[in-house]
């Protein structure tokens, strides 16, 4: 079964075409990365696959299940991480952790477990008891991927997730993405650097101006052109 089925999707706003006729398929265990400019439409693609914006035309299926038929299915599967996303200040990591857990079934015990387990894998667990409001930049991003991966999601989709990050922030970022690679789970990122996509990625989809330009590994899109 593939992880992320995106089949002629197309959305304009108004009379521009931000996404026009995109189609390609991410593979379940590997990381895709989703290359593009600013302003390819590469948040409107990522949008639609959480089935927050209603394309004007195509289908996307997540794990098999329909992102505009079945949301709720897909919503247990998979794990979101907004570009340029917050968090609560004024509360400590762990507090913010809290927050979002107590959106899902946990028991007291598998939360704080939960909890636990995640602030350890993004390296925070000291931290744990401090207020985002004094984290750097990227021990904020990281909280956010914690956040992120909270119901232990099969689909992780990040955009543009070393953003504004400086070299070691995006060094454990991408650490954190590997891990869950070798756990099994598939990611989906996007981002406007070669470079981090070439590193990171098993396959890889360009978008420019709404249109796909490319699909496939590094090595077969090299050859291409
Ligand atoms: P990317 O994530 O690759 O930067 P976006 O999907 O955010 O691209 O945007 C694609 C294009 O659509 C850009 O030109 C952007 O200005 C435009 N756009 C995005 N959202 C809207 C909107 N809500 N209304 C009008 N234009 C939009
Ligand atoms: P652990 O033993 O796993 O380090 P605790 O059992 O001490 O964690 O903490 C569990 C709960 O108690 C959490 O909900 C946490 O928010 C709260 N808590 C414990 N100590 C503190 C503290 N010093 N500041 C804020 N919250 C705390």
């Amino acid at each position: 079964m593939k992880a992320i089925e995106v089949k002629n999707l197309t959305k304009s706003y108004g009379n521009f075409k931000a996404v026009d006729e995109l189609s390609f398929e991410v593979y379940k265990g590997e990381i895709f990365g989703f290359l593009g400019p600013n302003g390819a439409g590469k948040t409107t693609t990522i949008l639609s696959m959480l089935g927050l914006i209603i394309p004007d035309k195509g289908t996307i299926k997540i794990l098999g299940n329909d992102v505009f038929r079945e949301p709720i299915k897909v919503k247990e599967k998979i794990g979101f991480l907004p570009e340029n996303a917050t968090l609560y200040e004024e509360l400590t990591a762990w507090r913010n952790l809290e927050f979002f857990a107590n959106f899902y079934s946990f028991s007291k015990q598998e939360k704080e477990k939960r909890i636990k387990e995640l602030l350890k894998l993004v390296g925070l667990w000291e931290a744990r008891y401090r207020k985002v409001k004094a984290f750097s930049k990227g021990m904020k991003q990281r909280l956010l991927l914690a956040q992120a991966l909270i119901n232990d999601p099969e689909v992780l989709i990040l955009d543009e997730p070393t953003s504004g990050l400086d070299p070691e922030g995006a060094y454990l970022v991408k650490s954190i993405v590997r891990e869950e690679r070798k756990k099994g789970k598939t990611v989906f990122f996007s981002s406007h650097i070669l470079s981090e996509v070439e590193e990171l990625s098993d396959r890889v989809g360009i978008i420019v101006k709404g249109k796909l330009r490319a699909l496939g590994t590094l090595e077969e899109i090299k050859k291409e052109f």
